[in-house]
């Protein structure tokens, strides 16, 4: 077994997977390298802008969970982030028809005295206030930086505290300073929801499904889509409930909308549990669809129904699809994404007709946690033609510069601060911060018409790039964009 889930914090995926978070070069290029036998070193940057943190992804998941809290045990500016998460939370309210509430989350509010004494009596504080607040069914605590620097013993404090609060209260290691790859939050959180939430299977339940996702915003459509083959999906983690969570050992299946996000629980639950794991290419597009289902059919024994259920759908979108194609032939775009959606999207550009310039990818696993290289680099790099890749933390700097040498149609990214800039830059910009955009065939033709919309509307951008100063000199606008990034070290 890969997976410890008795440990107390989860290994980086640096350590783990190999993560990259520095390289330059082609998509067949880096899949050749990070094929078994082979090797690759990641290469440092000597200058690096702001990036993220790997607790923001951790609470991301946690402040989800609908009878869950969260207490950070941080100084206040840890908590940012909440901010988001709140929007995000309310987000999956509004596809929900539910009233808007804010999600359960305190600070212990950590200060200098704090960092020189220890900050027990906060997190003691903390976990009680929480509890009080919002009576939840389990207390998530996230450790800082700060709380991780000086040691703070997190576990022994819940442990002081176990006459006092009768739910499982958990800490969650997922300190900044740890990684670069702020996607280790995520396995930080399902490795405690693995460790103290997640039951034996009483019985396996063959309709179950268990669905790894955001806000799960296509879950109407999917529900019904499994329901004529007889299944029935649970969208995990965030919108969920902890006895939702507690069942997911006794699904007949595992899907997740990213590999990325759902290597970990995925990997987890089958090994610890026998729940089997799709660990097919993600279910963008067209292609990525007929995977996805393809992957869980067999893992359900339903490969039949399955095949008569993408016929279906794929024939109801053909129509439209040549439509689109047509329209947005000759167009070109560059797109930055984490590695779930990078890879996948270059092909769901493809599958529209528009030529991609350059990708980006904000981390790359060079394998996922079941041992392989992730399924949608294997069948990227077996098309014919190639397409320059880089891997970065989000480094806008060097995505400005791409931009403005190769000066796309369109820009297309996973994260708005990256998008904003570009848009400053006078190129056309398509977020992509729904985790089911370009969701399977007929996501795939929503996202061509808001594709052909943005393209009518250029004078936005237009106007916006005359009026901005970009925080750039034309010298850096002259260099290649990879100019930090150092050579790669012998391995
Ligand atoms: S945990 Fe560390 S890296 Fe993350 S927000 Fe706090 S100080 Fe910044």
């Amino acid at each position: 077994m890969a997976i410890n889930t008795t440990i107390s914090e989860v290994p980086i995926r640096e350590r783990r997977l190999k993560a990259l978070t520095g390289y330059s070069g082609s998509v067949k290029d880096l899949a050749a390298r990070t094929s078994p036998g082979c090797s690759i070193t990641n290469r440092e940057r000597s200058f690096s802008q702001t990036s993220s943190c790997s607790s923001g992804c951790a609470q991301t998941l946690l402040s989800g969970i609908l009878d869950a809290a969260v207490v950070n045990h941080a100084p206040v500016g840890c908590l940012g982030d909440s901010l988001y998460q709140n929007i995000a939370h309310h987000y999956g309210q509004f596809h929900r028809g539910w009233a808007y509430s804010n999600v359960n989350m305190v600070s212990t509010n950590m200060g200098e005295s704090d960092t020189v004494f220890g900050g027990a009596d906060r997190l003691r504080d903390g976990i009680r206030e929480a509890y009080r607040r919002f009576s939840p069914k389990a207390i998530f605590v996230t450790t800082s930086c700060a709380s991780g620097i000086i040691g703070d013993d997190v576990q022994g404090i819940i442990d002081e505290l176990k006459g006092e609060i009768p739910i499982p209260v958990v800490p969650v290691h997922c300190e900044g300073f740890r990684t670069k790859v702020w996607a280790t939050g995520f396995d930080a959180a399902f490795h405690a929801i693995l460790g103290s939430i997640v039951k034996p299977p009483q019985r396996k339940n063959p309709e179950r499904i268990n669905i790894i996702n955001f806000r799960g915003s296509a879950r109407v459509y999917i529900t019904e889509l499994f329901g004529r083959i007889g299944l029935k999906p649970v969208f995990v983690v965030p919108f969920a409930t902890v006895a939702e969570l507690e069942g997911m050992s006794e699904a007949a299946a595992t899907l997740t909308i990213c590999g990325t996000l759902g290597s970990y629980l995925g990997t987890a639950l089958e090994e610890k549990y026998g729940v089997p794991y799709v660990k097919s290419s993600p279910p963008h597009g067209s292609v990525g669809m007929d995977s996805w289902l393809t992957g869980l059919g067999r893992a359900v024994g339903k490969e039949l129904e399955i095949e008569q259920l993408i016929r279906t759908e794929k024939q109801a979108v053909q129509g439209e699809l040549a439509q689109i194609r047509a329209r947005l032939s000759g167009i070109t775009a560059v797109l930055g994404m984490g590695p779930g959606f990078s890879l996948s999207y270059l092909r769901v550009l493809d599958e529209l007709g528009i030529k991609v310039l350059y990708g980006a990818s904000w981390h790359y696993d060079q394998q996922y946690d079941h041992g392989a290289q992730p399924a949608i680099t294997t069948e990227m790099a077996l098309r014919d033609e190639d397409i320059p890749f880089s891997i970065g933390e989000q480094q806008n700097y060097e995505i400005a510069n791409l931009l403005n040498e190769l000066k796309p149609d369109l820009y297309f990214s996973r994260h708005p601060g990256s998008s904003v800039w570009a848009a400053k830059q006078g190129i056309v910009t398509v977020p992509v911060m729904d985790e089911y955009t370009a969701f399977g065939y007929h996501g795939l033709v929503n996202f061509g018409w808001r594709i052909v919309d943005a393209l009518a509307n250029r004078r936005f951008v237009t106007n916006l790039s005359r009026r901005v100063r970009l925080p750039y000199q034309d010298w850096w606008f002259e260099q290649n964009p990879y100019h930090f990034l150092a050579e790669e070290e012998a391995a």
